[in-house]
């Protein structure tokens, strides 16, 4: 459907529990023949299927338009993240996942000792519709470079998207159910999630995570929660106030407010409040929900959203926030016209909620242990961004959350070698970098008797001057035996 006119688009598969079995079964039989590729022939795969994905950007790009209502350049971009991130996971797999040695210790010093990585086997991915590719690309590229085989649901808002990213998989590689796309609704999901998957991504709402791990709990597969946030800038009184303000407001605002790591609140040092303020002021007023190639950003792409986001503009009002721009006349269904509203009160669902929508509450605060507290308080612990000339490194030490942009907003993302995640609410595991190779791998010990000692110690012919011995070697060598 187009979020904008309302109208369809197309017709796509509600995929039953029959055919979701038949896929991970299909990517189960390809699996070894994927593995045994090797870290040379999925990297040519995946560079193949990287080129394919740029000579056609604007053919994906368009549906991303089409389906999710926002700016042709910002799907652009979106999509181009995304590439750099698969191009990544392909070139630096094998690094990541090469044996390592370790130490054998003491008593084992006739052994060789080894960890290898191995693929988990087949990965189900569910993604969301706000960033249709960014997000399930960083489960699925990263998936894939490790050595495993991939069926991913899309979100029932987005589901062209999805069978374009499969199908473009095929097309430029020639190898069937590698990567496969289920298209349906919720319900297609928690078929994934019962199928068997040795791994499930999961990007989406807390409450929807919740329900996920619950599921896959039962057939104890592992889980990796990419979920919401209410994310914070903090700036303090050294900050680049004009740069701060600009980010801000474009992290805030851009996409609809539809972001994970989106700017949903401010605390901003009491000494430079004003004058922040006034810059994001500025800023904002110029901007304008529309139809791509209209508005600097689009609609509401889940129509239910309005609702949640009216609700939040009401409730910080009603606790005695301050409107600075727009308020409960912004909402203009399938839009959102941008809201500011300042010291609105901490247990304001505006501050305690996702809001997602073009939203910002900017509060101030006396210091920055004040800003940190609050920070802190969050059920979320997702991202953050950081604006201070001297202080940002300690600011970003003392918060709660998985990703810091300091001097800039939602950077981390764009920067394909670090993990991305959060903690708490936000979910758990981590997708993107070493770590998002290695989410989708298990560690293998593998450890080698290189010659054999005089003294059997796994053996019924253990005597007790032998137990004597590993005694008293231990208190000399004061516990490092092993
Ligand atoms: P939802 O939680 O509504 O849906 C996410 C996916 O889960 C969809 O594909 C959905 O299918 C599917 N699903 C729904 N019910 C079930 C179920 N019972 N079992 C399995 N799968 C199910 O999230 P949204 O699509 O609304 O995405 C927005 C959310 O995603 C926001 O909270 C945002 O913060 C978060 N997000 C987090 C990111 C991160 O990396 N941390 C990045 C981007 C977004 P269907 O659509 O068909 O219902």
């Amino acid at each position: 459907m187009n979020p904008v006119t309302g109208e369809s688009i197309a017709s796509h598969a509600i995929t039953s529990k029959e055919e979701v079995d038949a896929a991970v079964a299909s990517a189960r039989e390809v699996f070894r023949f994927w593995q045994a590729m090797d870290f040379k022939g999925r990297k040519k795969a995946l560079l193949k299927w990287n080129s394919y994905l740029l000579e056609n950007i604007d053919e994906l790009v368009e549906i991303v338009s089409l389906e999710t209502g926002k700016p042709t350049s910002d799907a652009t971009l979106e999509a181009s993240l995304a590439f750099s991130h698969l191009g990544w996971a392909a070139r630096h797999a094998e690094e990541v996942m090469r044996t390592s040695y370790r130490s054998p210790g003491a008593l084992m010093a006739n052994m060789s000792a080894t960890v290898e990585r191995s693929p988990v086997g087949v990965v189900g991915v569910i993604g969301p519709w706000n960033y249709p590719v960014f997000t399930p690309m960083g489960s699925i590229s990263y998936a894939l470079a490790a050595g495993n085989t991939v069926v991913f649901k899309p979100s029932e808002y987005t589901p062209a998207v999805g069978k374009f990213l499969a199908d473009s998989f095929l097309e430029a590689t020639g190898l069937s159910d590698v990567f496969i796309c289920v298209t349906g609704l919720g319900e297609t999901g928690k078929f994934l999630c019962e199928s068997g998957v040795n791994k499930l991504a999961f990007t989406g709402s807390t409450a929807t995570a919740k329900r996920v791990a619950a599921t896959c709990a039962l057939t104890m597969t592992p889980v990796v929660l990419e979920c919401g946030g209410k994310d914070p800038v903090i700036v303090d009184r050294d900050a680049n106030l004009k740069k701060a303000a600009d980010a801000t407001i474009w992290s805030s605002m851009s996409n609809a407010g539809q972001t994970c790591i989106g700017a949903e609140r401010v605390y901003v040092h009491e000494d430079v409040a004003d004058a922040f303020i006034e810059h994001c002021l500025r800023i904002a007023a110029e901007i304008k929900p529309g139809a791509p190639g209209v508005g600097n950003y689009g609609p509401a792409t889940m129509p239910k959203q309005i609702a949640i986001i009216e609700g939040h503009i009401k409730d910080a009002i009603a606790k005695g926030g301050k409107v600075l721009l727009g308020g409960i006349s912004s909402v203009r269904a399938p839009f959102v016209y941008p809201v500011i509203i300042a010291d609105v009160p901490e247990d304001s669902t505006a501050i305690t909620e996702e809001t997602f929508g073009p939203t910002l509450v900017i509060n101030r605060v006396a210091n920055m242990q004040e800003a940190i507290a609050l920070t802190n308080a969050s059920r979320y612990g997702l991202g953050a961004s950081v604006w201070s000339k001297r202080n940002g490194k300690k600011i970003a030490r003392a918060l709660d959350c998985g990703m810091v942009a300091i001097n800039s907003v939602i950077s981390f993302a764009a920067v394909a070698s670090v993990p991305f995640g959060g903690v708490k609410d936000s979910g758990y595991g981590r997708i993107h970098g070493p770590e998002g190779i290695l989410e989708f791998t298990y560690a293998r010990s593998v450890v080698r008797t290189r010659f054999h000692l005089p003294i059997a110690f796994t053996s019924f012919s253990r005597t007790a001057g032998n137990d004597k011995l590993i005694v008293r070697l231990n208190k000399i060598l004061k516990g490092r035996l092993g």
